[in-house]
C-alpha cells in the first residue's frame, strides 16, 4: 500500500477542496500516518472521508473533522492544549505536531493505552496522558490555551471554560448523543463566554461515568 499517496490523495480531495487553509494543520496530516492508528481490518479505508471503528464502540474521526477542530484552534506552536477523547491517539498526533504541549484525557483505558503505545512508536514526546472523566478537565495543569473536544456533550462542561485562558478558544460537538450535534466554538470572555456554531456533526457520546483518575 502507498500509504503517503493515499495521504496526498486524501488532502487534495478531503481538504483542500473543502475549506482547510491552514498549511500547519495541512503539513501535519501529510506527517501523521493515519493508517498506524485504524485496526489492521481497516487499513485499506485508513485514508476514506468517513469515520471508521476502533473498538469498544468507539470510532477514529473523519480526517476532515480532525483537520477543522484543529484549524479552528489557529495554533502556531507555542500552546499547551488539552483534547478530551484520546481515541485512536490520530488527533492528539497531529496537536502533537502544532502545539507545545499536549495533554489528553480518555476514559477507556484500553484504548488510552493502545493511542500511548501508537504514539510513542511515532517518536512524538510531547504529550501527557491521563485515564479518567474528561467532563473535569485537567485542573493540576490549567489554563489551556485551547480544548479540543472528541465526544459529543449535552452542555457546554463548566470545568473545560474555567480551564481555557481568556481570550482562548475550546471546539467541541454540543447536543443529543442520538441526534446530530453542532459543532461549536466557546471563546472564554473576560467575564463568560461567547459561543458560535459552526457546523452539524455526529460524534460518540461523552460519557459520564467516571473511572478512577
Ligand atoms: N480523537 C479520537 C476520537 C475518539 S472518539 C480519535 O481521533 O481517534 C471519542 C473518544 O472519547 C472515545 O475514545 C471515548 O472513549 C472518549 N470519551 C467518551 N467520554 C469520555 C469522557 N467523559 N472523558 C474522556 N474521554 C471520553
Amino acid at each position: 500500500m502507498d500509504y503517503p499517496r493515499y495521504a496526498e490523495i486524501m488532502i487534495q480531495e478531503q481538504l483542500l477542496s473543502r475549506d482547510i487553509t491552514d498549511t500547519r494543520v495541512l503539513r501535519a496530516m501529510k506527517e501523521i500516518p493515519r493508517h498506524s492508528f485504524v485496526p489492521s481490518a481497516s487499513l485499506r479505508q485508513a485514508y476514506g472521508d468517513f469515520p471508521l471503528p476502533i473498538g469498544s464502540g468507539q470510532t477514529i474521526s473523519q480526517p476532515y473533522m480532525v483537520a477543522y477542530m484543529t484549524q479552528v484552534l489557529s495554533l502556531e506552536g507555542s500552546e499547551k492544549v488539552m483534547e478530551i477523547g484520546t481515541g485512536s491517539g490520530y488527533q492528539t498526533a497531529i496537536l502533537s505536531l502544532l502545539a507545545r504541549e499536549v495533554y489528553t484525557l480518555e476514559i477507556l483505558a484500553s484504548l488510552a493505552e493502545k493511542a500511548k503505545k501508537t504514539i510513542q512508536a511515532l517518536g512524538l514526546k510531547n504529550i501527557h496522558y491521563r485515564i479518567g472523566d474528561g467532563y473535569q478537565g485537567w485542573v493540576d495543569e490549567a489554563p489551556f490555551d485551547g480544548i479540543i473536544v472528541t465526544a459529543a456533550c449535552t452542555e457546554i462542561p463548566p470545568p473545560l471554560v474555567q480551564q481555557l485562558h481568556t481570550g482562548a478558544v475550546m471546539v467541541l460537538p454540543l447536543g443529543r448523543p442520538s441526534d446530530i450535534q453542532e459543532l461549536v466554538i466557546v471563546r472564554k470572555e473576560p467575564e463568560g463566554a461567547s459561543v458560535k456554531k459552526l457546523m452539524d456533526v455526529r460524534f460518540v457520546p461523552l460519557r459520564r461515568k467516571s473511572s478512577k483518575m
